[in-house]
């Protein structure tokens, strides 16, 4: 089969013909229709996150964001059959942990990635899913492969941060920060919730496209400390300030950003992880946060049990996940997307759906 293939950190992947992923009896082989090119399949490429314990084995071939058709399956697998439409999550759990058993399969004790699996990658014409009756998810049927791409890793760890961890309720006032895929979906999700949405991104573009997914006002940051961002949001929305604000990109000026524009009892969901300066450790003012009482949760992708209804939103129509789609792309083209991403900052997802 045909698979992008990393050999080397920072050195150009190839497409080539490599083995069809062999499969135990719990797995099955999925064929891609439509595979997202995520910033972390670059990240992890690009040798990052080392300091997280994240280890790439290479040769690998990436792409974590899948939808596609069951293509075989292993002797023990019952729920799923060939010609079934599905989506990966990104997370796989072993299903038989405390975590897992109690529906946070993105806390599974024995956990792996779409990302670092070999034979899982979906920049390829087949993708490997382990213990796939718990880990692979049948699509209903207004919601097509593409709409799976979409949703497979960003938009899902946005439905967790703003529908699970954050809780918003129709009418509640939420702050975004950072309005790349992970934000832009959050925007599009709270939105769809009743919520008023405040998006902030130091570049006009990225804020025109939050405001076409539902955003009610942006807020360009560049140049702005935390407490002048704050100051803009009590121009736009009065001075109470926000009921939730998800940091969607992570690192010292994000978060702190997105903490300053609470208000009090204000809760803050950090979905995305520090930058390369930070190496996962940030300042926060923990006095401010005792004193208004700011509440402040991480996220982590979403568990399987959560899908059931992130797909019945799409399903009926009412979040569209494809939309954010703005450019479909073949597997020759994905180094060139990778290139492009240190500089190029995408205003939605690109997506492979070539898969020849
Ligand atoms: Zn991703
Ligand atoms: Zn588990």
């Amino acid at each position: 089969m045909r698979a992008v293939v990393a050999e080397q950190f920072r050195k150009p992947m190839e497409l080539m013909d490599v083995p069809v992923p062999e499969i135990g009896a719990d797995d099955i082989l999925v064929r891609p229709s439509a595979c997202g090119i995520c910033r972390t399949d670059w990240h992890v490429w690009n040798g990052d996150w080392v300091w997280g314990g994240l280890k790439l084995p290479l040769p690998i071939t990436l792409g974590h964001e899948i939808g596609g058709v069951v293509d075989r399956v292993g002797a023990n697998v019952k729920r799923l059959k060939p010609g079934m439409r599905v989506c990966v999550p990104f997370n796989f759990g072993d299903g038989d942990c405390p975590y897992c058993r109690k529906g946070l399969s993105n806390l599974c004790d024995n956990p792996a990635w779409g990302f670092t699996t070999p034979g899982s990658g979906g920049f390829a014409q087949l993708a490997k899913v382990p213990n796939a009756d718990f880990n692979c998810i049948e699509l209903p049927a207004n919601v097509t492969e593409k709409d799976a791409a979409a949703l497979g890793c960003r938009y899902m760890t946005s439905f967790r941060a703003v529908r699970t961890r954050s809780e918003v309720q129709g009418g509640e006032t939420v702050v975004v920060v950072g309005a790349g895929g992970v934000g832009r979906s959050a925007v599009e999700i709270a939105s769809a919730l009743g919520a008023l949405v405040v998006a902030i991104d130091t570049k006009d573009s990225a804020l025109e496209a939050a405001k076409a997914v539902g955003a009610n006002h942006a807020i360009n940051s560049s140049g702005l400390t935390p407490e002048e961002v704050r100051e803009s949001l009590d121009t736009l929305i009065g001075s109470r300030g926000a009921d939730v604000a998800i940091d969607a990109m992570g690192g010292q000026n994000s978060t702190l950003t997105a903490l300053h524009t609470l208000a009090k009892g204000g809760r803050l969901c950090v979905a995305g992880l520090t930058t390369q300066d930070d190496k996962g450790a940030i300042t926060l003012p923990v006095d401010l946060m005792v004193f208004r009482e700011w509440s402040l949760v991480g996220t982590l992708g979403n568990p399987h049990a959560d899908y059931p209804e992130l797909l019945r939103l799409v399903d009926s129509g009412k979040l569209q996940p494809g939309r954010l789609i703005t450019e479909e792309v073949a597997l020759a083209d994905v180094q060139g997307v990778f290139d492009r991403l240190p500089t190029f900052e995408t205003e939605g997802f690109v997506v492979v759906t070539d898969f020849n």
